[in-house]
């Protein structure tokens, strides 16, 4: 039986959540506040957490955040009253797998729940490889053989775009476009920079400049 926790300080929402999970054969319990839901997330009890933004103590990005830090992978589904699309990016780009805002239908965040849990029985799908060389997914660090990067937002989709064409040539047009959108100005060396902070932590050797036309995350 999946085991889910509720972060949430409405007592109001939290019963509602906690009755209609239970009645799908869910078990569950709940916090009140951010920081007993970071102490009961990490015991690694729970298959998915329910996260409000606006909690007591530690808020929602916080506990998000330091779930992410201490290498947790936890599903994670935010719930919040706050729509705006700033927060929905912070959330998702803290390490959230879905966010859902208030009001909201009980049978679509079901519907959302099963959807992760079932996500998370597909690890391959978490995990890309280039030879020693990991990118989780879900932590969103890069593992080089023992060691474990943390990386920034943008490090992290230029290091996905890679890992998702290994051995290919990508052009810097292309890794502009996929990580920064086309809003950017062509002639930014910001690629480039980029290209070196991802060196720092995988070696430089692995992605390797193409003079002329790009760079390319070595497979083997
Ligand atoms: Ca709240």
């Amino acid at each position: 039986m999946k085991r889910i926790l509720i972060a949430e300080d409405e007592p109001r929402i939290s019963s509602f959540v906690e009755k209609g999970l239970k009645a799908n054969g869910f078990t569950t319990a709940t916090a009140a506040d951010g920081g007993t839901a970071l102490l009961m997330a990490a015991t690694g009890e729970f298959d998915l957490l329910i996260l409000d933004l606006g909690l007591p103590i530690k808020d929602g990005f916080e506990v998000l955040h330091d779930l992410r830090r201490k290498g947790s992978d936890m599903p994670v589904i935010i719930l919040t009253a706050r729509d705006g699309v700033p927060e929905k990016i912070r959330g998702l780009e803290g390490g959230a797998d879905d966010y859902m805002t208030k009001p909201f239908s009980f049978d679509e965040l079901l519907a959302r729940v099963r959807v992760r849990l079932r996500a998370d029985r597909a690890p391959e799908k978490t995990m890309l490889t280039a030879g020693d060389v990991r990118l989780d997914l879900r932590t969103r660090t890069i593992k080089v053989g023992e060691k474990v990067f943390e990386l920034s937002a943008r490090e992290f989709a230029l290091a996905e775009t890679f890992f998702r064409h290994p051995g290919q040539v990508l052009s810097r047009e292309q890794l502009l476009s996929q990580v920064w959108g086309y809003d950017y100005d062509p002639g930014s060396n910001i690629v480039d920079v980029y290209v070196g902070y991802l060196r720092k932590k995988v070696g430089s050797d692995r992605i390797k400049t193409v003079r002329g036309m790009g760079y390319k995350l070595t497979g083997d």
